[in-house]
């Protein structure tokens, strides 16, 4: 059966929407198979976006195999002309941030004006690993007279970056950034809630890379991801997603034994201790929450731990900070908090606010959807904190991914610590002292794999960002994600006449 054209969009969409819905492969525009496609909607206001084409597993073969043929000529390609496009694709995204950014907040629901950081880090971590390229070095191995051994990195091949939906475009244009430079070819499969900033990244990165480098597979529900990583063609799996998804990852990777970068969940705590700066931990503990984009941020420091000294005053203190974010459209720049991604989410988020309230924790703020009659069409929540919070209340155990905080109160640092590492995540931690040891003593024992100590949130360009435990498997933003996406080749040579021994 010939497949039927994507139909054609309806001229009432907002006009920055990408004007293709097909999958990227081969620097070409394909519909899928038997043209299946879903609809997407925003989450702030329910309007229509139009649809996207559902990629089924001969689609994502179709799509393999032109980043694998593509794959022979960018590994050829010179590295600082590599550097070159990657640096290239960084002043185009860079252009096009504002337009970007809103159609993020259409089909993701993230407030516009923080959304535009977004780019800007992408930006930067295609730039940074442009620079790293010649860094790709192998070593020499001592052999004694006559013989030579060296080691090459080499690229792996076609790889699939996967990407969760809380930071569409950063995801996937700058998640691409250390396997292109190492020189793979990438096929990014981007989040079903929010496809729409990665198909305009294809069209304007379209006269950027090569035909085939760059490629983008989009996909309903989880078959699509599914199906690169069944490929055996595909040789390295990076996801950006739930543990749940990781571990399903990584057991159908097995299949055929390729490696698996999984940048998971976090349950992520903030200690203020008794000595901290109290205004600037007050801070930290709103900035720590991303209440931007509905506290949906993997690093968020979700459970928050006062010594009882300051907790009254600190709680205060945060309570004032929060009229501050206010769910508003996302489309518009003075909104300082946006929308919930969908239903699903948003209904997940109001489940474990009545949690909350029946395991006897207080309710200190928010709780409840909006009553602004402008917002009634869409998904929002109110930035929520709860006090009273024990350890062991759902509440302060489980990944939310809402804007909903929990505050807990300690007074043994023992027990704190204990409480602090007894999850299976560990991504990040802060901690807040003006005591140098007591800051070094509590880093040096937090399982987690990115501690900050009188900072919260921040992400710094060459600091490995990862997680211990069931967080993740790898690091990233740093030398290692880039090698990461390299394999080494040793090399033994003898040289004619050499003694034989
Ligand atoms: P999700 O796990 O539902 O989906 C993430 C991506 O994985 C999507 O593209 C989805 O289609 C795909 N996927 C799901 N199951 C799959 C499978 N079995 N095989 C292949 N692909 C599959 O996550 P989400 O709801 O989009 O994102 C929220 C989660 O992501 C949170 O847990 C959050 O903490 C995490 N996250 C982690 C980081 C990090 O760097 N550690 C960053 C952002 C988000």
């Amino acid at each position: 059966m010939p497949p039927t054209p994507t139909p054609a969009l309806s001229s009432s969409l907002p006009p920055v929407l990408p004007a293709h819905r097909q999958l990227f492969y081969g620097g070409e525009w394909h519909e899928a198979e038997r043209g299946a496609s879903w609809e997407l909607f925003s989450p702030g206001d329910g309007t229509a976006l139009g649809p996207c084409a559902d990629a089924s597993d001969r689609d994502v073969d179709a799509a393999v195999r032109a980043a694998d043929t593509a794959f022979r000529q960018w590994r050829d390609t010179p590295p600082f002309e590599r550097a070159r496009v990657l640096r290239h694709a960084a002043d185009v995204i860079r252009r096009h941030r504002d337009e970007l950014a809103l159609i993020d907040a259409y089909d993701g629901g993230n407030a516009i004006t923080p959304m535009s950081g977004d780019i800007e880090a992408a930006a930067q971590q295609l730039e940074f690993f442009a620079g790293l390229i010649t860094q790709v070095k192998g070593e020499t191995i001592p052999m004694g007279s006559g013989r030579f051994n060296f080691t090459l990195r080499q690229p792996l091949g076609v790889v699939a970056r996967i990407g969760a939906f809380n930071h569409p475009v950063m995801f996937s244009a700058g998640k691409v950034a250390a396997p292109l430079a190492a020189g793979n070819t990438v096929i990014v499969k981007p989040p079903e809630q929010a496809p729409l900033s990665t198909l305009r990244l294809a069209e304007l990165w379209n006269d950027v890379f090569p035909r085939g480098v760059f490629n983008v597979v989009t996909g309903h529900g989880n078959e699509t991801g599914e199906a690169l990583v069944r490929h055996p063609g595909v040789a390295k799996i990076g996801l950006i997603g739930s543990i749940v998804a990781g571990r399903a990852v990584m057991k159908a990777a097995s299949d055929t034994l390729k490696p698996v970068l999984l940048e998971l969940g976090g349950k992520n705590a903030l200690i203020g201790f008794p000595d901290s700066d109290l205004p600037a931990l007050a801070d930290a503990i709103v900035a720590g929450m991303n209440f931007a984009w509905c506290g949906q941020s993997c690093g968020s420091t979700s459970r928050v731990f006062l010594h009882e000294a300051i907790h009254d005053q600190v709680l205060a203190a945060v309570l004032q900070r929060l009229p501050e974010f206010k769910p508003g459209l996302p489309q518009l720049s003075a909104t300082t908090m946006g929308a919930i991604v969908d239903a699903r989410q948003h209904q997940r988020i109001l489940e474990y606010i009545e949690h909350g309230k029946r395991e006897g924790a207080t309710l200190a703020y928010g709780g409840r959807v909006p009553d602004d009659p402008a917002l009634s069409k869409g998904l929002f929540v109110m930035p929520t904190i709860f006090s009273d919070v024990t350890a062991d209340m759902r509440i302060a155990r489980e990944e939310i991914f809402g804007p909903v905080l929990s505050v807990l109160r300690w007074n043994d640092e023992e027990a704190v610590i204990s409480q602090v590492n007894a999850l299976e995540y560990g991504l990040t931690c802060s901690i807040w002292t003006n005591d140098l040891s007591t800051a070094l003593r509590t880093a040096e024992r937090i399982e987690a794999g990115y501690v900050w100590v009188n900072e919260v949130g921040r992400h710094f360009l060459s600091a490995p960002f990862g997680g211990f435990k069931q967080s993740s498997t790898g690091r990233e933003e740093c030398f290692d994600e880039l090698i990461g996406f390299t394999q080494t080749k040793n090399v033994h040579v003898r040289f004619r006449g050499a003694v034989a021994r």
